[in-house]
Formats: structure tokens, C-alpha cells, sequence
């Protein structure tokens, strides 16, 4: 089947390992196959604190990460929020579509609350699930690579196309998720990885960053290695990821480890994990800002175009 795929991030900090496993990994493989858009969700930056921050910084950061990971921007259209005006202007009809309740409810919106550093929740901390049901189906996008964290907001994508086509006209398609070889990866500190919780190893960190970060990792009392992600959370997790870098099953690896302990443990994940981004790490190097400037401009005109039709449709078919 044709599928066109839309995914994304948030320019809040570099790219980590829990992207690569949950997203990043996909994408790379899909380029090849379908049509493909990348968003910078740089609007969506704001929904979980006050301001934008080092927004122009994060984005190039972020494009960098692109590329260093295999993203060809001849077969991709990388494109940013606040470029494409057509499509945050299906925010307005789209909100129309679902009730506070559902809003209210969505299990993603609520973690991303508790974990917030901002004292009073915003409007747009409610909305943003549908803001990104635009992002998915101004393109009509079919098949989205996502974490498992996204899974409610593809449901909410499904809804709002699904209520759109009934009440007006069958415009949307009802895209699926695709989820990667690690759908949740935990962070050093056993909680999501995420950007910006200071728990994740970055991409582009150097190996000598990388091994502070996985010595300082949380392990238990337990100096006999075992996977039992159940009662050992964090020693697994730090299997798991070192299964994932070296294409091995962690039990395997946990029963080499054996009494060798945490520190062993450790040292094996640092070499695996940097062994594996070794060769992004080094592509990553021979780039600039220049190089990311070029392909967002290119990729911002490529998705405005797209966006223009969709919103033409919608407005149509809407009687306006
Ligand atoms: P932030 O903390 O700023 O929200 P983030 O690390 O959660 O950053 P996002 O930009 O929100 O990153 O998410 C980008 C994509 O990466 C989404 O598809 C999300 O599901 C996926 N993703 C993020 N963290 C993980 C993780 N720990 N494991 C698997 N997938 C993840
Ligand atoms: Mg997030």
C-alpha cells in the first residue's frame, strides 16, 4: 500500500535514544518506501511553559539531528509549524469536532500535566492533541511513527476525521499509528525519556558525556544481573537498551553479565551506545546551520502547498 507519513517532534532539546527506538529508526525506513513529511512542532513548544526559549537554536539542533540520523531531505519534506499558517487554521474547525470532556480526558495530556513546570495549565496544554490532528491530516496522512505517548493523540486524529468526513464530506482518511522496536523507553532516572526531563542520553552527546550519563543511572541493590523488567525496572531497562544498540536479546546479554554487577553492566551499555551513534555522531560533525537553514525553507514551501489545497477542500466542503 501507498502511505504518506507524517511525524514530528517538539524543538525543545536534541533529539535521544528513546526517539531513535520509538520513531527515528521508522522513519529512516519508510523514506524509501512512501511519501514522507517531518514536522518542527515549534507551536507546540509552548504548551507546557511560558515561553519558546532558544527556539531558533533547538530547530537547527533538531534539523542537524535529522540528518545526521539518515533523514534524506530529497525524499522527505521537512517543515515547521509557524511556516504553514494553512494548516494551524484547521485548529478552528477541528476543535468543533470534539467535546471539553474529550479533551479532559486524554491520558498523554494528563503525565504531560503532572510533569509541567508551568504553575496554572493552558488552553493550548488541552488542544494541542487536535492541533495535531491537523498536522497529521493536512497532508492526509495515512500512517504516523510514533511512541507509544502518541497513541491517544492519533485516536483523537481518528475522530476528528472521522466526525469531519460525516458531518461534512469524506475529505480525511483514518490514519494508524506505527509504533517502533521500543515504544516507551525508559530514561536514567526509570521515567519516560524525554528531552526535557534530564534524563536522556542525547544523539549527539560525545561518548565521554554518554558514559557519565550511564554511570550515573539508577540501578538497585541486586549485584546478580537478571532481565525482569517487572521487578527490576531500571536494571532492565538498561539491558533492554543495550539489546536494542547491538541487535541482541537482553536476557542474553543480562546472563553474560551475571555476577559482574551494575558496573559491568554499565560499561558494556556505554561501549554499545557509543559504538551505535558513532557514525551519526560523525556525519552530525561535518554539518552546519547553513545546511539546515537550506532544507527547512525548502521543505516549508514544499508543505505550505499541500496545506493550501486541504484547507481549500475543507473550507468547500464546509460551505464557506
Ligand atoms: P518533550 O519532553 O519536550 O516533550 P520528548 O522527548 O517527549 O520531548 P517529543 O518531541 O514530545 O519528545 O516526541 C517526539 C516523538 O518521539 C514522538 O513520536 C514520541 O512518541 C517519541 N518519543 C519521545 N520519547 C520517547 C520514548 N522515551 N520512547 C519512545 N518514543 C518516544
Ligand atoms: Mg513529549
Amino acid at each position: 500500500m501507498n502511505h504518506t507519513v507524517l511525524t514530528g517532534d517538539r524543538p525543545t532539546g536534541p533529539l535521544h535514544l528513546g526517539h531513535y527506538f520509538g520513531t527515528l529508526a521508522n522513519r529512516v525506513r519508510l523514506q524509501e518506501l512512501h511519501q514522507m513529511y517531518v514536522l518542527v512542532a515549534d507551536y507546540q513548544v509552548i504548551t507546557d511553559r511560558d515561553v519558546p526559549g532558544r527556539i531558533q537554536h533547538n530547530i537547527t539542533e533538531l534539523l542537524l539531528d535529522y540528518l545526521a540520523i539518515g533523514l534524506d531531505p530529497a525524499k522527505v519534506t521537512i517543515f515547521q509549524h509557524s511556516a504553514v499558517p494553512e494548516l494551524n487554521q484547521l485548529l478552528l474547525p477541528f476543535l468543533s469536532l470534539v467535546s471539553v470532556a474529550e479533551l479532559k480526558r486524554n491520558p498523554t495530556v494528563k503525565d504531560e500535566i503532572a510533569h509541567s513546570s508551568q504553575s496554572a495549565v493552558s488552553g493550548l496544554m488541552f488542544t494541542y492533541p487536535v492541533h495535531q490532528a491537523a498536522d497529521i491530516l493536512f497532508c492526509k496522512g495515512t500512517l504516523v511513527p510514533v511512541g507509544k505517548d502518541q497513541l491517544p493523540h492519533v485516536e483523537v486524529t481518528r475522530l476528528v476525521a472521522r466526525r469531519f468526513n460525516e458531518r461534512y464530506a469524506p475529505v480525511f482518511p483514518l490514519p494508524e499509528a506505527m509504533m517502533g522496536s521500543a515504544p516507551l523507553l525508559k530514561g536514567l532516572d526509570g521515567g519516560k525519556m524525554s528531552k526535557s526531563r534530564g534524563n536522556a542520553i542525547a544523539l549527539k552527546a560525545t561518548a565521554d558525556e554518554t558514559a557519565a550519563l550511564i554511570r550515573a543511572a539508577r540501578t538497585d541493590a541486586d549485584r546478580h544481573i537478571t532481565y525482569d523488567p517487572e521487578r527490576r525496572p531500571e536494571v532492565a531497562n538498561l539491558l533492554m537498551l543495550a539489546g536494542l544498540c547491538l541487535g541482541r536479546a537482553p536476557e542474553e546479554i543480562a546472563e553474560e553479565i551475571g555476577d559482574g554487577g551494575a558496573a559491568r553492566l554499565k560499561r558494556l551499555l556505554t561501549e554499545a551506545v557509543n559504538e551505535f551513534l558513532h557514525p551519526m555522531r560523525k556525519l552530525r560533525s561535518s554539518l552546519d546551520a547553513a545546511d539546515a537553514r537550506e532544507v527547512l525553507t525548502a521543505g516549508n514551501a514544499r508543505a505550505r502547498e499541500r496545506a493550501v489545497l486541504t484547507l481549500e477542500e475543507v473550507r468547500q466542503a464546509m460551505g464557506f
